[in-house]
């Protein structure tokens, strides 16, 4: 029953499970979820077997479906496939691409954020995951990369066709390296050897996608739930938010679990006043963003007593994800996650970070605790949740570290005039109590700077080779965006 579709080859035949027509467009897929009866059925040649029932896809929000169809360096991809993973600190989706014929890439989606990666043939076996320490550097392919993260993940569901099905809530490890030229390396345990791909950041609009989820479908009504402190009705704006406080009591409640069992809660004294409003809207830098959580949090540089604090306001806008407003003693900044990782020299005071060819020097280190939070994160936000913080500068613009115990994340961004802060937000009126220590003059960081377009450029060539040399007969399948939502927090600023 196999049969030829115009330029693109697909192979067709009817479900063991129920008769329906299970399709196969990509000559990488061996399995298949039937979207009929959710059968799972595994391609052998010309036969088709039946091998269990897929449990039910969880609602990820995506603004992405089975057959959207994109260009990446101009070349067609289509949506053939979805994997839908479990970690402990969250969930993630991944799409399943088939690019220009027979090679199939991962696009993987988390809180906003995408990377487009590309099967990586390993040059020496991976190392043991247990090997791979949170922080430490390794060199892959000859290229250096640092560990950001190392997960137990488990899938939760599937749809459509997949090169690769692992086992339903079997767990396995997944780490995650990244450069400090923006590349993503991620190792899956899944298999022996362990598969590797290789990506980078990319942004929604630029893949000129066609056939994606209709909006008013994905309509992000609000759930709520009752203060498990004080009976107070909570509600939930954002689809994937870990963690929210009550508004009534200030508890922080825990959305790890779903908000229909027990929920566990912290009570919060002392409540912080945002100077910004939770909830309020304002363009930074051409973008429309929206106030959806606060942190206040304390530093101290070790084997010094003399505490600091700032103020960090979580904003969100639909096609860029999270970022960071970062209310310091000596300014204002807006910075976000970064997608690789920044390459450390030197220690102490003369220490710096080199990132996209940039480098920055070290201007602070110290411990950091987050002592109040209010509104909703994507992470599980945690009182008392401590790092170790390393901040550094170029000019305007800014890079931080943030170490804990499982993770290491990187934000990068530029310092924001105050006045800017406070008229972007509407509170001109205010303008005074947004006030830093900013004396020197800084001119206004909106609109596309050259260093942005030169980065832009940097990176377009950067991804030519890793389509080039990424061959389609790998025998790898997916990839992991297990970290992207994980960070225990993206700005750390003295
Ligand atoms: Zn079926
Ligand atoms: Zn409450």
């Amino acid at each position: 029953m196999a049969e030829e579709q115009g330029a693109q080859r697909a192979y067709r035949a009817p479900c063991p499970g129920c008769g329906a027509p299970v399709e196969f467009r990509s000559a990488q897929s061996a399995f298949a979820v039937c979207g009929y009866c959710h059968s799972t059925v595994v391609r052998n040649g010309d036969t088709l077997s039946r091998t269990g029932s897929m449990a039910e896809l969880f609602d990820d929000f995506s603004p992405l479906q089975l057959f959207a169809a994109g260009r990446i360096q101009d070349k067609p991809f289509t949506l053939v496939g979805r994997l839908q993973y479990s970690y402990p600190g969250g969930r993630w989706t991944e799409w399943v691409a088939a690019l220009d014929g027979d090679r199939t890439a991962i696009l993987s989606e988390d809180n906003g954020a995408f990377v487009f990666a590309l099967p990586l043939e390993l040059q020496q076996p991976a190392p043991p995951a247990d090997s791979l320490r949170v922080g430490a550097t390794t060199a892959v392919n000859g290229k250096s990369y640092t560990v950001t993260s190392n997960e137990r993940v488990a899938l939760v569901s599937a749809q459509g066709e997949l090169p690769r099905l692992p086992e339903v809530g079997r767990e396995f490890a997944v780490v995650e390296l990244r450069s400090e030229q923006g590349l993503v390396l991620s190792l899956d345990y899944d298999t022996e050897p362990p598969s590797a791909y290789l990506g980078r950041a990319v942004e929604l609009e630029g893949l000129q996608l066609t056939g994606l989820r209709d909006e008013s479908a994905k309509d992000e009504k609000g759930r709520s739930l009752d203060c498990p402190q004080c009976g107070s009705s909570v509600t939930v704006t954002l689809a994937d938010s870990k963690s929210i406080t009550c508004r009534a009591c200030n508890s922080l409640i825990d959305l790890t679990k779903g908000i229909g069992g027990e929920l566990r809660h912290a009570q919060q004294n002392e409540p912080v006043q945002p100077l910004i409003a939770l909830g309020s809207a304002g363009q930074l830098q051409g973008v429309q963003w929206q106030v959806v959580g606060f942190q206040h949090r304390m530093g101290a540089e070790p084997g010094d007593d003399e505490e600091f604090g700032w103020n960090e306001y979580l904003l969100y806008n639909k096609q860029r994800g999270f970022s960071f407003l970062v209310d310091a003693e000596d300014g204002w900044s807006l910075v976000k996650p970064t997608t690789g990782a920044p390459k450390l020299s030197g220690d102490g005071p003369a220490a710096s970070a080199t990132y996209l060819g940039k480098r920055y020097q070290q201007t602070y280190a110290y411990n950091a605790e987050t002592t109040y939070v209010a509104g909703e994160f994507y992470w599980q936000v945690e009182r008392g949740q401590k790092t170790f913080n390393r901040d550094f500068a170029a000019g305007k613009a800014l890079l931080s570290m943030e170490r804990s115990a499982s993770e290491l994340t990187w934000s990068s961004g530029d310092r924001m005039e105050s006045a800017a802060v406070a008229s972007a937000f509407k509170l001109d009126a205010k303008k005074d109590m947004f006030k830093r220590d900013d004396a020197s003059p800084v001119s206004a960081s909106s609109g596309v700077g050259c260093g942005t377009i030169i980065i832009i450029l940097v990176i377009i060539f950067m991804l030519l080779p890793i389509l080039a040399t990424c061959s389609g007969s790998s025998g790898g399948s997916r990839t992991s965006g297990g970290s992207y939502g994980g960070y225990s927090s993206g700005g750390s600023h003295k």
